[in-house]
């Protein structure tokens, strides 16, 4: 390596400015298709044993920021389960090498987070593939961009809501009964959570209601010792900007004009987040938010 994630550096020239091409993928997409691809700190992360012996649930862990995640874990010493659709597998199949690479266990569990009774098979696939959980980390997601309400379907508000905000709801429901006191739970919320743009009514009031739920949620699992915290990300460069997250033709300035820094972030930037808020070195920290998200102002 020769920097890794503790290496000095002007955030601002960390990565490059990129201005990426117009380009246009179908749900969900595949990161490897992107032009250019994210970041996921497969050459820069580097681990010090900070989740050592720990069993995680990752969903969304295929590409972007829970695929990020799951190098980062691996690296610390955590085995890892991964959810994604069936159609990423190609994906996955990348962070389930570096996993192994890093000498954890990997355990694929792919399918839809939409349905309420494959996410209670996923959460018991994890436990029985890992033996045991302490970590369950929600970081899929759904967000497709309109102009205008009148486009946005009702289906679309509802796959939205389903796999936002229902599927960490169904995962933390059938997952609480296997976490020891010490799991960690963490959320995938977002900086539309309380600055909502206009043109995804949809996906950003589902962030806000995934920090309200973990806030509540927080309040009530510390009292079986387990914290429960949600990391909200700024303007990342993934596969959900190009799959009509945003309108394709303003991808050439994506992240540029919204984060302070002046530049979109890289997954690889969002990991150290999860990783602090899995590990028991943020023992105190519970109900909080942590905003990843290039200095963009948060309340
Ligand atoms: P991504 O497309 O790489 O990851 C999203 C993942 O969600 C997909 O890989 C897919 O596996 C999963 N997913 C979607 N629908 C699913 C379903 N029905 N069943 C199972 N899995 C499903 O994009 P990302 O940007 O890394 O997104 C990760 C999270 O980060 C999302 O919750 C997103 O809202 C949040 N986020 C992203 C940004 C950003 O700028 N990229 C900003 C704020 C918040
Ligand atoms: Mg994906």
């Amino acid at each position: 390596m020769t920097r890794d994630q503790y290496t000095f550096a002007d955030p601002r020239s960390l990565y490059p400015t990129i201005s990426p091409e117009v380009q246009h993928q179908d749900e969900p997409g595949l990161q490897s298709q992107m032009t250019p691809v994210p970041d996921l700190g497969e050459e820069t992360y580097r681990g010090t044993g900070r989740l050592t012996g720990r069993r995680a649930l990752i969903t969304g862990a295929d590409s972007g920021i829970g695929a990020a995640v799951a190098i980062a874990y691996a690296r610390e010493g955590a085995d890892v389960a991964l959810n994604y659709l069936p159609s990423e597998q190609s994906d996955a199949d990348h962070v389930i090498a570096l996993i192994e690479a890093a000498g954890q266990k990997a355990v694929a569990i792919p399918g839809d987070l939409t349905s309420a009774s494959f996410c209670r098979e996923l959460v018991e696939k994890a436990v029985d593939g890992l033996g045991g959980l302490d970590a369950v980390v929600n970081v899929a997601g759904k967000q497709v961009w309109h102009e205008d309400i009148a486009d946005i379907t009702d289906e679309q508000f509802d796959l939205t809501f389903r796999t936002n905000v229902y599927a960490p709801f169904w995962i933390v429901k059938a997952a609480v009964p296997h976490l020891a006191p010490g799991s960690t739970i963490i959320n995938t919320a977002s900086a539309e959570a309380h600055t909502p743009a206009p043109d995804r009514l949809d996906y950003a009031a589902t962030k806000g209601a995934i920090n309200n739920l973990s806030k509540g949620m927080s309040q009530q699992l510390i009292s079986k010792g387990i914290r429960v915290n949600v990391v909200a990300p700024g303007p990342t460069w993934t596969v959900l900007q190009v799959t009509d997250g945003v309108d394709p033709e303003s991808l050439p300035e994506f992240g540029s004009s919204e984060a302070p820094l002046g530049r979109a972030g890289q997954p690889a930037e969002q990991a150290p987040a999860y990783v602090f808020l899995a590990s028991a070195e943020s023992s105190f920290v519970a109900g909080e938010t942590l905003n990843v998200n290039g200095g963009m102002v948060s309340p």
